[in-house]
Formats: structure tokens, C-alpha cells, sequence
């Protein structure tokens, strides 16, 4: 069958990636443009120029001077345009999962429930009066005559540095809360795929939100240290790797600024004798070679405990055999191509390293050779036997690669689980309420799914990690995000007359 590839770009996907500030589409002047690659043809489809640090100021400025305006919009007004967003991301979502499947190479389903994530966030936010409410509260008569109450305040302008892995769900981890509780935004997309958010911009531009409220600005590493260093950004939100988050965190928080800095992750997945494997395999399997094993919840090192493990390793490499690699737009594929040539070119060497500290390998996908396209594919690959010594077991992959282990007992399985640096995600497969409830108190990941292997917090819940997954104190999403995005004043008064 001939590959989609082939069909011409939809004209609603935009060639170039502009800013968007104050209202306006305008071009970002920081030298030479950037192709934007589809990474399952390695083709240029698109460019993007970075903006330069002056581009940043002007943006942050134009947030700056909405800010006082934006602040006295009645919260229940601030609302009506995320309900308007809401309507306008929901008619361009067909769109915007075109453009995230071939910037990013994500399966067209994958692309697509991604942004239902995202507008899930919107509809979230759309709750803030109540949000509001639920976190303030008046005391009468603290003492005589004298009432005292806490009220939420919007800081002034914030930005937002997402990564390549989720274009259109992550940047809608903090657009809506930042602006329903009063706030003007900045989002840096990453520069990797940034075309997924010109077209939530074009559903913003759409519903005429005041000029300079909400503002995109594209760019690299320069942009992100012009943000965190321009004196009008009161805080900054997140999400990318460990070393870039940390940098973030430190460098946000020297300045005096509120971060919340989500990082990397290594997560484990454990496999109980009592696990009813008809059901727990396909989990497993779509938690490790979903999203091409890119994503930041992926259980890429699974351990079976005991007797359990033969059926397992038996099961899962029978349905990783089946999984077929090729181009997001094609309607069979299960696997996308990696986001470049360099990631998977990374991955192929920790498979190789793997390889030499003895881990043995199942099924490779190493020389997965596409027929038609030249895309950055690695086929599924599965090894066995390895042990928390070595560096796949404690580095993320971030390729469509499992890793499977052996424990004795549960107490064995927790303790590899623990062994890692970071503590984003971990799943127990289990029908014993008992080990599910031993899992979740002793394991130190901030997500645990039972019988859930991606286990992504829905929109009314925070989401974040621990250890070195997740750098600050108030997590994305939900009340976190409430938290986050306002300042909390005691106002004790008396009257007189
Ligand atoms: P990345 O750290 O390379 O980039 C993230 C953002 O930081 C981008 O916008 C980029 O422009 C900027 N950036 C990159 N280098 C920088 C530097 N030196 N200084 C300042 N800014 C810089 O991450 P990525 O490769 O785009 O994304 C993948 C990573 O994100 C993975 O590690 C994944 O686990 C993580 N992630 C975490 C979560 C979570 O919830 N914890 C969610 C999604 C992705």
C-alpha cells in the first residue's frame, strides 16, 4: 500500500512557525531558519526561525502591560473565553492531530488522544470561580469585631517550556489555569514541533482574548534563559529532561521566581503471580511501545515476579512481534519513527550497552527497515535478563524498547522499582488488594497505576513526579496549578462607622 506520506500538506497546516503577541502573528528575527522535519520521512516540511532576546522582551512586555486589566476581568468572564477555546481547539482538533503526527510521528490516534488530554485541562480551568472558592475562606471574629479571610491574586505574567513528546497536551497543562486565575502567558514550545502550537495559537486567535493576554514565543535555549531572566516573568512552568529542568529550577529560583520544573523519568512496571495476564500484556505492551516507548510515563523495565515470569515473557513477545512500525498517518501502524536520527541513534547504543553488560536480547528491531520511507524507525525490541547495574535500567530510553527483569518476591521488585534516580511513574499488575496496597505505600514514584500501566492524571488531579522527575513543590494540573498561579493574601479587617 502506497504510504500517506504521499499526500499533499493540508492547507491548515502552517509552513512556518511565527510568534503570537498582543494579538498579532509576527516573524521571530533570531537568525537562520530551521527545518522542521516529519521524522518518518526525515523531509523538511516546514521551517522555524528562533526569536532573539530582544523578540522575548517585546513578548513579555506586551503580557506585562495586560496584566492589570486582565487581573480586574472578573474571574466568571475570564471563564467564557475558555469556553470559547474550548470549542474552537475541539473544530481544529482533526487539524492540529495532522500537523502533530507529522512533526512529531505519533500514530494519527495517539495524536489525537492527546489533545482530547489537553482540552480536558480547558474544561478543567473553565471551573476556576469554584476553585476559587473551595481555596479561600473568611473567619469571623478571629477577635472582636475583627474577621480575617484568605484570597487567591494572580502574580502577573508567566511562561510555559514545554518538550517535543506531547506538542499539543502539555502546553494545555498550563494555558488555562495561568489565564483563568488572572494571569497573562508566554508559551516557548520546544523547537522540535512547534507547529502543533501555532494551531492551538490560531484556536486562540480565534476567540479574541484581550490583546497580550496570551502570547506564544518560539525558540531554543536562548529564549527560555530570556524568559527566566526577564525581571516581568513572576514564574515559570516546565516539562523536558532532568538536566534542563533542574537548570531551570535553579536558575528560575536565583532570579526569585516561582518554578515548578517537571523532569525525566525511569519507571518500572512489576508483574504479580495473582496478575490476570490475558488482560495485563496488551496494558504492558501499549505502556512501553506507545508513543514510540516516548513518553515520560512509559514502564520501560518490566519485572516479573516468580513463577509468573515464563507465561509473561512468553505473551510479550508475542504481541510485540505483531506490532507494525511505519508512518503515523498510516492507519495500521502501532509504532512511529523516533523524533530524529540522534535519538535513535542513542537508543540503538543503549541497546547495544545493554547488550555488553549481558543483557540478552529477545527480539531486535535494530535493522527495522521500512519499505517506503526513510524515517527514523526502530522496530520493537525486547531484552531479557537485565539487572538494576546496568545503565538501561536507570537512564530512560525514550524508544520502543522493554526491558525485562526477574524478582523473587514483591519486597525484591519494590526495591529495583526504588533504585533509580527518578520517580515519575511505576505500575503494579496485581488481583491482591493487599500487594497493590504494600506497591503504592512503598514505592517512591509519584504516579502508581494498578493494573494501569500510563497512568496520566485526569485534568482535576496534579500531576507530577519526585526525586529527579520533578524539581519545585506544586505540580501541574488541578489544584496544584490553582496553587501555583496565585498568591494567597490574608486580609484581616475592623471597621469603625
Ligand atoms: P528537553 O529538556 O530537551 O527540552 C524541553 C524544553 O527545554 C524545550 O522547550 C527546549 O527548547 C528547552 N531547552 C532544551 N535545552 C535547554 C537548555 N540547555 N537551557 C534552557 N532550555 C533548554 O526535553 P525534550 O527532549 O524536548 O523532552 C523529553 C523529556 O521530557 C524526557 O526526559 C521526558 O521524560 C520529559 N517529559 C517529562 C514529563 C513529566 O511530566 N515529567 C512529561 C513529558 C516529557
Amino acid at each position: 500500500m502506497a504510504s500517506q506520506e504521499q499526500a499533499p500538506l493540508s492547507e491548515s497546516i502552517p509552513d512556518t512557525a511565527r510568534n503570537y503577541v498582543g494579538g498579532d502573528w509576527t516573524e521571530p528575527t533570531g537568525g537562520e531558519a530551521h527545518p522542521i522535519e516529519n521524522p518518518a520521512t526525515g523531509e523538511s516540511f516546514a521551517t522555524i526561525h528562533y526569536s532573539s532576546a530582544s523578540d522575548v522582551g517585546d513578548v513579555v512586555d506586551t503580557a506585562a502591560e495586560a496584566f492589570d486589566e486582565w487581573r480586574r476581568t472578573p474571574p466568571v468572564e475570564r471563564i467564557q473565553y475558555l469556553f470559547d477555546l474550548k470549542h474552537e481547539l475541539e473544530e481544529r482538533q482533526e487539524d492540529i492531530a495532522q500537523a502533530l503526527t507529522r512533526e512529531h510521528g505519533k500514530t494519527l490516534a495517539e495524536a489525537r488522544g492527546e489533545i482530547r488530554r489537553g482540552i480536558e485541562n480547558v474544561e478543567v480551568a473553565a471551573g476556576m470561580p469554584n476553585m476559587f472558592r473551595e481555596g479561600s475562606g473568611v473567619v469571623e471574629d478571629v477577635a472582636s469585631d475583627i474577621d480575617e479571610q484568605s484570597i487567591r491574586q494572580p502574580l502577573g505574567v508567566f511562561a510555559a517550556i514545554t518538550p517535543f513528546n506531547f506538542p499539543a497536551m502539555i502546553p494545555l497543562w498550563f494555558l488555562p489555569y495561568a489565564l483563568a486565575t488572572g494571569n497573562t502567558f508566554v508559551l516557548k514550545p520546544s523547537e522540535r514541533v512547534p507547529l502543533s502550537s501555532q494551531l492551538i495559537f490560531e484556536a486562540v486567535d480565534a476567540v479574541d482574548f484581550p490583546e497580550g493576554v496570551v502570547n506564544l514565543v518560539n525558540g531554543d535555549a536562548e529564549s527560555v534563559n530570556a524568559l527566566i531572566e526577564h525581571p516581568e516573568v513572576v514564574g515559570v512552568s516546565f516539562v523536558g529532561s532532568s538536566p534542563v529542568a533542574r537548570h531551570v529550577y535553579e536558575s528560575a529560583a536565583r532570579e526569585g521566581k516561582r518554578v515548578q520544573a517537571q523532569g525525566g523519568a525511569k519507571n518500572y512496571a512489576v508483574v504479580t503471580e495473582s496478575a490476570s495476564l490475558p488482560e495485563v500484556v496488551p496494558n504492558v505492551i501499549g505502556s512501553v511501545y506507545g508513543n514510540a516507548g516516548q513518553r515520560c510515563l512509559a514502564n520501560d523495565v518490566v519485572v516479573g515476579v516468580g513463577d509468573v515470569y515464563g507465561d509473561l515473557r512468553e505473551k510479550l513477545i508475542e504481541q510485540a512481534t505483531e506490532l507494525t512500525v511505519g508512518s503515523g498517518l498510516d492507519e495500521g501502524t502501532d509504532v512511529g519513527p523516533l523524533i530524529t536520527g540522534d535519538s535513535r541513534e542513542r537508543v540503538l547504543d543503549l541497546i547495544d550497552d545493554a547488550i555488553d553488560e549481558g543483557a540478552e536480547l529477545v527480539l531486535d528491531g535494530r535493522d527495522f527497515d521500512h519499505p517506503d520511507l526513510d524515517g527514523h524507525f526502530l522496530g520493537p525490541t525486547l531484552l531479557e535478563g537485565v539487572t538494576t547495574d546496568m545503565e538501561i535500567t536507570q537512564t530512560e530510553i525514550f524508544g520502543p524498547v522493554l526491558c525485562l527483569a526477574e524478582a523473587d518476591d514483591l519486597d525484591e521488585a519494590i526495591e529495583m522499582v526504588n533504585s533509580t534516580r527518578y520517580g515519575n511513574a511505576s505500575s503494579i499488575y496485581t488481583e491482591r488488594g493487599g500487594e497493590a496496597r504494600k506497591y503504592r505505600y512503598e514505592v517512591d514514584a509519584g504516579n502508581v497505576g494498578v493494573n494501569v500501566g500510563v497512568c496520566a492524571p485526569m485534568g482535576f488531579f496534579h500531576f507530577g513526579g519526585r526525586k529527579e522527575s520533578f524539581f519545585g513543590d506544586l505540580h501541574a494540573q488541578g489544584e496544584d496549578a490553582v496553587n501555583f498561579y496565585t498568591e494567597k493574601t490574608i486580609c484581616i479587617e475592623r471597621w469603625h462607622q
